[in-house]
């Protein structure tokens, strides 16, 4: 565990070269109680690249908190560009929100306070400009509800990430009844059996521990 810290710090200096702004956000974080659920920064600059690849005017994620990831995504979208961010918890709308201006990154990322399944049902209701890219890491029982809604608000080429599966190792453990591990199992076999999408999926290592994430495009 202490290679896996000491060896993604040295990435991040390397090779990451985390934004100022970023690492000031999290240092703010950090001293506070808040749980470190976001992503490290060697996986914020890889959804970064990710974006770039996909030339992604239209990034939609599904859990702010104080928009460490959404910023990663603000950086990747050309002027022009639009990150829609979804954050239930008011308080963290507005860390997100100061956080986000103090990046200079505000013209580019819309947040929206309020429950993600609503939100997304109403993006589809009002048939919302489909996304390039999509990051699913909030509410882990709602899952398979986010992804057969993310679906509706994807296109031919979208690129749909589901974070956080691995569950501490428990993912394929189906003695564990756990609804959140229940939850991100049934996405997972979902994804495995949407016709409409190709998927895979990557363990990692790291600061956050063990952990990993789906990776899925829409054909
Ligand atoms: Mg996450």
């Amino acid at each position: 565990m202490e290679a896996w810290v000491n060896n993604d710090n040295y990435l991040n200096k390397h090779l990451v070269k985390e934004p100022h702004m970023l690492a000031k956000a999290t240092k703010a974080i950090r001293a506070t109680t808040l749980p470190q659920m976001e992503v490290s920064p060697a996986q914020g600059k890889f959804l970064y690249l990710l974006a770039k690849i996909r030339n992604a005017n239209r990034i939609l994620e599904i859990g702010t908190f104080y928009g460490y990831s959404t910023m990663w995504f603000a950086k990747a979208v050309p002027e022009g560009g639009i990150v829609v961010s979804i954050e239930l918890t008011e308080k963290f709308v507005a860390i997100a929100q100061s956080n986000i201006n103090d990046a200079g990154l505000s013209n580019k990322v819309k947040l929206v306070q309020g429950d993600a399944a609503k939100i997304l049902n109403e993006l589809v209701e009002n048939k919302t400009e489909p996304f390039d890219m999509i990051f699913i890491d909030a509410h882990k029982p709602s899952y398979p509800e986010y992804l057969r809604l993310c679906i509706k608000l994807s296109k031919s080429g979208t690129i749909i990430c589901g974070d956080n599966i691995i569950l501490d190792g428990e993912l394929s453990n189906i003695d564990n009844t756990n609804p959140k591990a229940t939850s991100v199992r049934q996405f997972v076999e979902e994804l495995g059996m949407c016709e409409a999408i190709e998927s895979t999926a990557l363990q990692t290592i790291g600061i956050k521990g063990y952990d990993g994430f789906t990776f899925s495009v829409v054909k």
